[in-house]
């Protein structure tokens, strides 16, 4: 498999090169040439663990490691003293299915993909006799997370930028109290938004980012979205254990549109997916995107879902380049006039949808907060508030339209509550 830019300037690379460059030279994302089909081999599939499921999907997208180096590599990563007791438990409750993805070392979602990340970068670097220098812009998670995938390791070092007073305690004490010498923060007085454009800015700098090797974690980097998809797999396979044809619906709480993208990759690849719900809180630029079809940067609003707290989604260039037929120049052209105009415009006509495939809504503060009450008053169950704004919104779309028996809804829960202890309280 070789990877290509959305912008279309950079050469095919194969994978391991991918994962090294993280955004792509031209400033585009690396995507994969073409998307492989699955669908004949889902029944096989279905009998697998959570690690030669991932092997499997990592295989078709990774022909420059031997495969007997990357299962090494995948059972490291999703071994038991790792993910804690299992990697992707899903579990029922009320009408509702939980894909409970934070039992990793900082339990969020983000050390399934970055644990991942690190031990490949790990590999690759030390075949190449290579040193790399990790640049990450974190709303939160992203940085704790990548910290926990690359300290003490050796060759790496990593600098992670957070906004200053705008991620919870707890984050802030993930990130600052690991003292290994490779890992650094940095407190930026500003928004999340401003730590991406110094990252982005640096790593557009092909002279500078040579020469210090620059390297990045963040959901520009494929390996991040290939991690990713294998879940949504995982919880198709333990669902049609209870077989029947009902549909599948799998929301999604999303910021920077990487975890939902691994689904409608997933969904390419011939997983079938019935919808994905995007859920957003007030930063719903996305949410009023697939709406609209009008891409609308907006102010960005400080809430309990700090990890969503994003107006300008990096993996969205990824989906658009699919969306517009997979022409790179327009989609330069539509990228240069975002740059200025803070506005993409997609036609759309009245009375359809932007992507079938897509339903998006928003929940606000008021709605997450009713949303953990209820479920724990209901079901003693406790959702964090990033999940919450996501189940809220699955909720709204379940009663809308048809009726709920004629589906299953997998909610992603993205972050464990103790993370977030004064949303909870
Ligand atoms: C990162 C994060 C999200 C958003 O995921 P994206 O891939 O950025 O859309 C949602 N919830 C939690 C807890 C997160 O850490």
């Amino acid at each position: 498999m070789k990877y290509i830019s959305t912008r279309g300037e950079v050469r095919p690379i194969g994978f391991e090169q991918a994962v090294l460059m993280g955004l792509a030279d031209d400033g585009g994302l690396l995507i994969p040439e073409t998307i492989p089909s699955v669908a004949d081999s889902l029944h096989a599939w279905s009998k697998l663990d959570y690690t030669n499921l991932a092997l499997e999907l990592f295989d078709l997208y990774i022909d420059d490691i031997p495969r007997g180096d990357l299962k090494e590599i995948v059972v490291k990563t999703y071994s038991a003293d790792v993910f804690e007791p299992v990697v992707a438990p899903l579990v029922k409750v009320g009408d509702i299915y939980l894909l409970e993805l934070w039992h990793g070392p900082t339990l969020a979602f983000k050390d399934v993909a970055l644990q991942f990340l690190g031990n490949i970068f790990e590999y690759i670097l030390s075949k190449r006799d290579a040193h790399l220098n990790i640049l990450v812009a974190t709303s939160g998670d992203t940085g704790s997370a990548a910290i926990a995938a690359v300290r003490g390791k050796e060759r790496m070092n990593i600098f992670v930028m957070h906004p200053k007073g705008r991620i919870s305690p707890i984050q802030q004490r993930q990130m600052t109290t690991v003292l290994d010498e490779n890992v650094h923060n940095i407190a930026i007085e500003g928004d999340f938004d401003d730590c991406q454009r110094i990252m982005k800015t640096l790593a557009a700098d092909l002279d500078f980012k040579r020469k210090y090797s620059l390297g990045a974690v963040n959901s520009v980097n494929w390996a991040r979205l290939l991690a990713q998809m294998v879940y949504y797999f995982w919880a198709y396979f333990r669902l049609a254990d209870t077989a029947d044809n009902r549909e599948l619906w799998v929301e999604v709480p999303t910021g920077n549109f990487g975890n939902i993208l691994a689904g409608w990759y997933a969904k390419q690849m011939g997983l079938p997916i019935d919808k994905l719900i995007l859920a957003t809180n007030e930063n719903d630029i996305l949410a009023r995107f697939f709406q609209s079809g009008e891409y609308r940067r907006g102010k960005l609003i400080q809430t309990l879902a700090p990890s969503m707290d994003i107006q300008v989604a990096s993996n969205f260039e990824r989906y658009l380049y699919y969306r517009i037929g997979q022409d790179s120049e327009k989609l330069r052209e539509m990228i240069r006039q975002f740059s200025q105009s803070g506005v993409i415009n997609l036609p759309k006509r009245e009375d359809e949808p932007i992507d079938d495939l897509f339903l998006a809504g928003k929940a606000n503060r008021d709605e997450a907060l009713e949303t953990i009450r209820k479920y724990y008053q209901q079901y003693d169950y406790l959702l964090d508030p990033h999940t919450a704004v996501g189940v809220a919104v699955a909720e709204k779309m379940m009663q809308e339209g048809t009726s709920s028996d004629g589906k299953k809804v997998v909610c992603l829960s993205t972050a464990h509550p103790a993370k977030f202890p004064e949303a909870i309280r």
